[in-house]
């Protein structure tokens, strides 16, 4: 037996290359990377085409294949066809960031792989996660004893909060008055997600709050909503806020909705996923007073801390009531003792998990916050000066209003179309198809009570005037090409 099972330890030794392997391997894939990054301020923010058609690398078999094909391979196949998201010419979507130094605290948190799921096993990464929990807490305004945890993006944080809504209200698919559920109109799709995957698809009502001209929730709508609700003999059990929308980046009245849902005993949940972390900075903790109101927040460090995909954070006021949602007991996994830390395995639905605080602590411990205020007042500054400019070019708006946070809803409409709607909308269609064709931009669009909009969404740290100034050159340019004559009066060369 021995010879066989060393026979097997022969080949399985090839998972643990030599020092000189693994260093001619990383040298070839950071030369790569460094390629990637020298250039990153003149590389495309879209790439139209890609190869649909398959390649013998993408399989998997016991053919081995060296890293120079496999980099190749990622030139050609990944990292380069259509959305770059790394570029600050993102413009389109929420964007998102990618900090180098999260890339190298993902490499440490990789090769040392330390467990930290659990406090007895990994102290050291369960405390560092506990304490950038508490730190988000604290910035948000919530009690000392907050509790959270670090997920892989605001999606699955916001599952988190509904489960734990849905358990501290008692809400049980048997018996009892129908629940109901409140989110206005503009909230993001994920929620509904949520709901349906916390299983209340169905099982409670949801009822939609009117926006108002600046696509904030009404809160004296909500407010009138929950008593008619409660007056027919429904449950009113969760309100959903949004500081910060798709769209157009507008933030709800979070204080006027957390003092009804005292009021009226619901769980008040924000979705600041986009929006959160502007309260960094003087002018966003300004438009999200508030928040502190809440039972629990979602907030996305790959969003507004400029991270690379892979961390969202929820954060709950009411520690026992997360804890009651996600604890687990099992005869394999030690109990706590006196003096030990919460794990994150007892506040998610997660177990052995990815050790992702180290992505978010070190850029913040390199950097320190400065750099990063700066950058989200530079973005709120960015998007006054879209918002100025693009009016001058002659473009719609959306708000009228100066934006609350980084997004614009914009549209062109040519005089000769005015007034057909489908029309209008086939224009915008076509006017964006144009400018992510020209490749230095990325832009997306989306539909305001039937009306097609561009969006400019500025959140990307590499984001800065110049990306703005072509971006606005690019619409004039691709606008008049289209309508076939130059815009009246359009002048980019001055100051807002
Ligand atoms: C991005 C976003 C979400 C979803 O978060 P993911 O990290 O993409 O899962 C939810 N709400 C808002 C407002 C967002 O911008």
């Amino acid at each position: 037996m021995e010879e066989e099972i060393l026979n097997f330890e022969k080949l399985s030794r090839l998972l643990e290359p030599s020092a000189t392997e693994r260093a001619s391997v990383r040298e070839k894939v950071v030369t790569y990377s460094e390629e990637f990054l020298e250039k990153i301020e003149e590389a495309d923010a879209y790439k139209a085409e890609f190869k649909r058609d398959g390649s013998p690398l993408e399989s998997i078999t016991d053919e081995t294949a060296d890293i120079e094909e496999l980099i190749e391979f990622l030139r050609e196949r990944v990292d380069y066809p259509r959305l770059n998201p790394a570029s600050g010419g993102h413009m389109g979507f929420i964007p998102g960031g990618g900090l180098y130094y999260s890339a190298l605290g993902d490499y440490l948190a990789d090769v040392f792989n330390r467990y930290a799921g659990l406090f007895s096993a990994g102290p050291g990464a369960v405390r560092m996660e506990n304490m950038l929990i508490r730190w988000m807490a604290e910035i948000v305004g919530f009690p000392e004893d907050a509790a959270g945890n670090l997920t892989t993006g605001g999606s699955l944080a916001h599952l988190i909060a509904i489960v734990t809504a849905r358990d501290a209200k008692k809400i049980h698919s048997a018996g009892g008055a129908r629940p109901v559920v409140y989110f206005s109109e503009q909230h993001h799709h994920s929620l509904d997600k949520a709901l349906r995957v916390a299983g209340l698809k169905g099982e409670c009502e949801v009822h939609q709050i009117p926006i108002d001209e600046r696509c904030r929730m009404i809160a004296s709508e909500l407010e009138e909503r929950i008593e008619l609700d409660k007056k027919a003999g429904l449950n009113p059990f969760l309100a959903v806020a949004t500081a910060g929308t798709t769209d157009v980046g507008a933030v709800d009245p979070l204080e006027d909705i957390g003092v009804i849902c005292r009021k009226h005993g619901l769980w008040y949940h924000v979705d600041a996923a986009y929006g959160g972390f502007f309260i960094l900075t003087d002018k966003g903790k300004e438009k999200l007073r508030g928040i502190e109101l809440a039972d629990s927040v979602v907030m996305d460090p790959h969003k507004g801390l400029f991270l690379p995909y892979g961390l969202g954070v929820i954060l709950v006021r009411d520690r026992q009531a997360l804890y009651n949602s996600f604890y687990h007991e099992a005869d394999y996994i030690p109990p706590s003792k006196d003096g030990d830390e919460p794990s994150p395995g007892d506040y998610s639905p997660e177990l052995t998990k990815h050790f992702r605080g180290l992505r978010l602590w070190l850029p913040l411990k390199l950097f320190g916050l400065k750099p990063f205020r700066a950058c989200l007042d530079e973005k709120l500054l960015l998007a006054k000066y879209f918002h100025s400019k693009i009016k001058e070019l002659g473009f719609q708006v959306h708000p009228e209003m100066e934006p609350d946070l980084s997004v614009v809803a914009y549209r062109f409409v040519p005089k000769a179309i005015e007034g057909d709607l489908v029309k209008e909308n086939r224009f915008n269609e076509d006017l964006l198809e144009k400018v992510n064709a020209d490749g230095r931009v990325f832009i997306s669009d989306t539909k305001l009570d039937e009306t097609r909009f561009l969006r400019f969404a500025c959140l990307s740290f590499r984001t800065h005037l110049n990306n703005i100034k072509v971006l606005l050159e690019i619409l004039k340019e691709q606008t008049e090409s289209l309508i076939g004559y130059e815009i009246p009066g359009a002048d980019l060369t001055h100051d807002v």
